[in-house]
C-alpha cells in the first residue's frame, strides 16, 4: 500500500459529505488532519488505510503472552497465526498492548478495545488504547565521561533544535528531547524535526544529534553512543574519589601516589581518608583545582573528550609541583589514571622532584585492568515521557478523574505497550517507560506532530464500572483474539532483545 503524502501534510478537504460522488475515498477521524483517503492508500502517518471502502488500522495488535521458560514475564506474542484457533485461552497467559489498537480521537468514543479476561481468578479489564502525545518527549541517558556539551546547550536534529542538554548524572551525560514548546512553539520545521528525533529515539533507529557548542552524538537505545565518531566503551566505576577509595589497598602497597583524573573529583590518594586510614606517608604533590575535602577536589581543568571527561591530553598539566618539605623525594612512583582505567600513565620523580615517565610495573597494569573490569559497557537508554491528558482517560472512563484516582491508590495499573511505567506524582497521569521493554514497532506519529504510543489500563472489572467505566464497550479476550488481526512475530520482539 502506498502512502498518501502529497506534501508534509495531507490533503484536507473540508467536508467530506460534499464529495458524495467519491464513494472510494474515506475520511479517517483518528487526529486531527482528517486525512482524505483513496482507496488502497494510507493516510500521512501510514496507521490507517483504505481497504477496499473500509477506513482499517493497518498495524495489527500486538499481543503479549506470558511464557513460562522466562519466569513468567510478558514477552510479544509469537505464537497465534493470523487469528486465535479455537482453543481455549487463559486471560492470565495473554495481554492485549495498545500497539495497533487505534485512538479515541476525537474524544467522544469509548477506548477501541475493553477487554475482560479472568487473571488468577480476579475478573479484569484492560483498557487498550493508542494515545496521541503532543505533549511528550524522551530522556536520553548517555554513558559516558565525555562531556557532550554544556548544561542548557540546544540538541538539534537537521539543524533544527529538538532538546537541549540537562543535568548530568553519575557516569552519564543526560539529554532532554522534544516536549510541548519544540513540538508545537517554533516554527513548523522544528515541530517535525523534533517529531521525527523522538519517534527514532522511541524506534531504537541510530539517530545523529549535535549539540551547539558540543558534540555529535550517534545514539541509538540500548546500543553504546558513538560520541564525535568515536564509540564509547566504558562506563565510570566510580568518581575520581570513589575509585581511590575502592582501590587504595592494593595501591597502598604497589605505589607512593595515584591521581584518579575526573573532571568532577579528582582523587589524590595519600591526601584521601582512605591513604590516611591506611598510614600512606604524603607524598608532597600540589595540584591544580579548588580543594573540597581532603584528596577531593574540584576544577581541575576543562570539560572535555580528554582524560576523566578532561580536556587533558597530558596528565602532569594538574600536578603544579611536588614540596620536599611535605614528603616529595626522588624515585618517589605515581600512578595517574582515569575513571574508567581507560587513560594511565607511570612515572617517577627524578632528583628535582620532577616526574618523569617510566614502564608501568605488571602489577600496577593489573590494579589499572583491575578497574576496567569493574567497569560496565557504556549504554545508550532512551525513556519515553508523556502525560495522559483528560481526552485520553475519557476513553477509559466518563470521569476521567475517577481514573487518575484510581491510577493513584494503585486500583489500576498503567503500562505501555505492555512494560511497565514510572507514574509521577502529583496530579494527572505523566509516566515515563524504557522503550528497550516495548515491543518493536510500537511507537508512531502523526504529522499535527504529535507521537503516538501504546497506554493500557488494566483493573478489576468492579473497580472498571466504579470508576464509569464504558460497561457496553466491554468485550472478551477471546473475542479479540478471534477477531482482530494479530500480530505475529517471529524470533524476540522487545526492542531491547538485539
Ligand atoms: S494522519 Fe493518520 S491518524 Fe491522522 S487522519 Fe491521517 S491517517 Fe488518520
Amino acid at each position: 500500500m502506498n502512502g498518501q503524502r502529497p506534501s508534509e501534510y495531507p490533503e484536507i478537504v473540508p467536508d467530506a459529505s460534499a464529495i458524495v460522488d467519491d464513494v472510494t475515498k474515506v475520511r479517517c477521524e483518528a487526529c486531527p488532519i482528517r486525512c482524505f483517503i483513496k482507496v488502497g492508500q494510507t493516510g500521512s502517518c501510514d496507521r490507517y488505510g483504505n481497504v477496499d471502502g473500509v477506513l482499517t488500522r493497518i498495524d495489527p495488535v500486538t499481543i503479549l503472552q506470558r511464557t513460562r521458560d522466562r519466569g513468567g514475564e510478558i514477552v510479544p506474542f509469537a505464537v497465534l497465526d493470523d487469528a486465535w484457533n479455537g482453543e481455549l485461552v487463559r486471560g492470565e497467559d495473554f495481554f492485549v498492548t495498545g500497539t495497533g489498537s487505534g485512538t479515541t480521537y476525537p474524544d467522544y468514543k469509548p477506548a477501541p478495545l475493553i477487554v475482560s479476561s479472568d487473571v488468577r481468578g480476579v475478573d479484569t479489564v484492560t483498557v487498550v488504547t493508542e494515545g496521541i502525545f503532543s505533549y511528550c518527549g524522551v530522556k536520553v541517558k548517555i554513558d559516558t565521561d565525555r562531556h557532550v556539551g554544556p548544561e542548557r546547550a540546544i540538541v538539534r536534529s537537521d539543524g533544527e533544535a529538538v532538546g537541549h542538554v540537562t543535568t548530568g548524572e553519575y557516569g552519564s551525560q543526560m539529554l532532554s528531547i522534544g516536549g510541548v514548546n519544540h513540538l508545537t512553539g517554533g516554527a513548523k520545521r522544528e515541530g517535525l524535526a523534533t517529531m521525527r528525533a523522538i519517534l527514532a529515539l522511541c524506534q531504537g533507529e541510530s539517530t545523529e544529534l549535535t549539540v551547539d557548542g558540543g558534540s555529535r552524538l550517534q545514539l541509538r537505545a540500548g546500543i553504546a553512543p558513538i560520541i564525535d565518531g568515536t564509540p564509547e566503551e566504558l562506563m565510570r566505576v566510580g568518581c575520581g574519589s570513589a575509585t581511590v577509595g575502592m582501590f587504595a589497598i592494593d595501591w597502598s602497597t604497589l605505589v607512593d601516589e595515584v591521581v584518579v583524573v575526573d573532571d568532577h573529583i579528582t582523587g589524590v590518594l595519600t591526601e584521601h581518608q582512605a591513604g590516611a586510614v591506611l598510614d600512606m606517608p604524603a607524598s608532597g604533590i600540589v595540584i591544580m583545582g579548588r580543594k573540597s575535602t581532603p584528596g577531593r577536589y574540584f576544577n581541575i581543568a576543562a570539560p572535555g573528550s580528554g582524560w576523566g571527561g578532561t580536556d587533558l591530553v597530558d596528565p602532569l598539566a594538574i600536578i603544579e609541583r611536588f614540596r620536599a618539605d611535605r614528603g616529595a623525594h626522588a624515585g618517589l612512583r605515581l600512578l595517574m589514571v582515569s575513571t574508567t582505567g581507560e587513560s594511565s600513565a607511570y612515572f617517577v620523580l627524578d632528583d628535582d622532584l620532577v616526574p618523569r615517565p617510566a614502564p608501568m610495573p605488571q602489577a600496577v597494569q593489573d590494579s589499572v585492568d583491575h578497574i576496567r573490569l569493574n567497569c560496565e559497557p557504556a549504554m545508550t537508554s532512551v525513556l519515553f515521557i508523556a502525560g495522559a491528558g483528560g481526552s485520553l482517560r475519557a476513553g477509559v472512563t466518563k470521569n476521567p478523574i475517577g481514573l487518575t484516582r484510581s491510577v493513584r491508590s494503585r486500583l489500576t495499573s498503567v503500562t505501555c505497550g505492555g512494560a511497565p511505567v514510572y507514574l509521577w506524582p502529583g496530579g494527572g497521569i505523566t509516566f515515563m517507560v524504557d522503550v528497550t521493554a516495548m515491543p518493536r514497532g510500537s511507537f508512531g506519529h502523526v504529522p499535527t506532530p504529535a507521537i503516538v504510543a501504546p497506554l493500557e489500563f488494566t483493573m478489576s472489572t468492579a473497580d472498571y464500572l466504579a470508576v464509569g467505566g464504558h460497561a457496553g464497550s466491554i468485550r472478551s479476550i477471546e473475542s479479540v483474539l478471534a477477531g482482530e488481526r494479530i500480530r505475529h512475530l517471529d524470533g524476540s520482539h522487545l526492542l531491547g532483545d538485539r
